[in-house]
């Protein structure tokens, strides 16, 4: 592996700049561009700190003060010899300092090379590498927790651990296999089947963290539903204004609707506009109904929110009829005006959702609403269990395929099928567990994975 240099820190001014090296050759091309002050390069030890200043080799003339750390291998971030350039953090001054690495003989780091690195070379797994990343786009402190939790190898200690148990019985199965003149089949099927119930339901365990993981990754996605008037867009601007903790505004993937993320006590609530629904609904009614559906299929929770001072209309009913399964809260809104038309309406209380009663104008209620949101997603027990949850599409998909090998495998014992077949299932799920730590993964998925890392990590 050569040399690989990147600016680590963001683009942008700032007011310290890091530009990053590793590989054998990184001390001997700071070499050529470093000029400690009092004091000799060969003096330097690793994990020290200096002082000094960037040159450029061929005139030098200084490009920067600066102070850089010095990692020796084999204790650093990749294992290797490394050192870390802090300069000041104006955008030119960095790539100027960039350019001399890459003349003195370093090669530009692709994203996410440094963590690559430290993963071939063996100092963490991939689904520790992988919480890095997570950790670096983490939008709520819950779900930085999660992600730091895996970088200490919380994940890689509970696949090893089910991964043990999996061998366990390979070995037993093997026994039986190896020496069939003690006819210990029986003993090792009953035995066998236990233990594969036990891996079967530590991977459930983990398979649904996912779906708290996913909350604390992507959001509640929460659309707000109702006819034009009911107050909508009312709520939502109350709701932003409340929460001053934006996290971002990101445009939606659909053209017509945007997307915003308040943080609702750590957890992330993704607020679907749907101002877009409405425009089509004035237009043509047919595209606007299945726009919402398709978006009220796909929500983690629907607000629908009614005018508390009218009787219910057609548009009231059809959204009383699409939300009638789904995980929902009703608003009777406007209580403000005095008239409570719809609180003893049957519609509405046999569907037996949370109810709250608010003014989107004056603000009345609100807190009702965020305390229903966190009763419909237990968020109390995330809270309690959120050291404990799988962030990771990857991770979650590689359980799933474990979880349909050992069924199989439990399948095969209840049909009294030859004991050797077991053990294929078994291999099975290990090999697919193993891909969750990076056991015998290939360059395409590593490649796949490291692509989505930013420069310089
Ligand atoms: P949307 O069409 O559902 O987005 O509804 P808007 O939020 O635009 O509100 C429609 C009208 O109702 C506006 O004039 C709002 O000021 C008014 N409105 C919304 N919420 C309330 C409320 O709680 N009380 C009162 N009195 N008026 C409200």
């Amino acid at each position: 592996m050569g040399t690989i240099v990147a600016i680590s820190t963001a683009m942008g001014n700032g007011g310290i700049g890091i530009i990053r090296m590793s590989g054998k050759e990184s001390f001997k091309i700071l070499e050529k561009i470093f000029k400690p002050k009092n004091k000799r390069f060969d003096d330097i030890k690793g994990y020290n700190i200096k002082f000094g200043y960037i040159v450029n080799p061929d005139t030098d003339e200084i490009i920067d003060e600066v102070l850089v750390s010095f990692f020796k291998s084999p204790k650093s971030y990749t294992t290797e010899d490394m050192c870390e350039i802090n300069s000041h953090g104006g955008i030119v001054v960095q790539k100027m300092i960039l350019e001399q690495c890459l003349k003195s003989g370093a090669d530009i780091a692709e994203p996410g090379e440094f963590t690559k690195r430290a993963f071939l070379n063996g100092r963490i797994d991939l689904s520790q590498a992988e919480s890095v990343i997570d950790l670096i786009n983490s939008r709520t402190e819950k779900e930085a927790k999660a992600s730091v939790n895996q970088l200490q190898g919380w994940l890689s200690k509970k696949i090893e651990e089910i991964r043990k148990y999996l061998l366990d019985i390979m070995s037993d199965i093997e026994a039986t296999i190896d020496y069939p003149e003690y006819d210990i089949e029986e003993v090792t099927n009953v035995r066998a089947i236990k233990q594969l119930q036990i891996v079967l339901e530590k991977l459930d365990i983990l398979e649904r963290s996912f779906e708290s993981g996913k909350i604390l990754k992507e959001g509640i996605k929460t659309i707000i539903i109702g006819k034009p008037n009911a107050g909508k867009s009312s709520l939502l601007n109350l709701i932003l204004n409340e929460e001053r903790a934006i996290v971002s505004d990101i445009a939606g993937t659909t053209r017509d609707t945007i997307e915003e993320y308040i943080n609702l006590k750590g957890i992330p609530l993704k607020l679907i506009d749907t101002a877009g629904i409405r425009e089509t609904n004035d237009k043509i009614e047919e595209i606007g109904v299945n726009k919402s559906i398709d978006l009220i299929n796909n929500a983690d929770l629907i607000i629908s929110i009614f005018d508390n001072s009218r009787e219910l209309e057609k548009e009231d009913y059809q959204i009383l009829d699409m939300i009638k399964d789904k995980k929902s809260i009703i608003v009777l809104n406007k209580i403000d005006l005095g008239k409570h038309v719809l609180e003893r309406e049957e519609e509405i209380l046999n569907l037996n959702i949370p109810i709250v009663k608010m003014s989107a104008k004056i603000g009345d209620g609100i807190q009702s609403l965020y305390e229903n949101i966190i009763n419909i997603f237990n968020m109390g027990e995330i809270e309690l269990d959120n050291s404990m949850v799988i962030t990771n599409t990857r991770h979650k998909n590689q359980i799933k395929k474990a979880k349909v090998h050992i069924k199989k495998a439990i399948d095969t014992i209840n049909e009294c099928l030859p004991i050797d077949i077991i053990g294929i299932y078994i291999k099975e799920a290990l090999m697919e567990l193993g891909l969750i730590t990076g056991q015998n993964v290939s360059e395409d998925i590593i490649n796949e994975i490291f692509s989505k890392f930013c420069l310089g990590k």
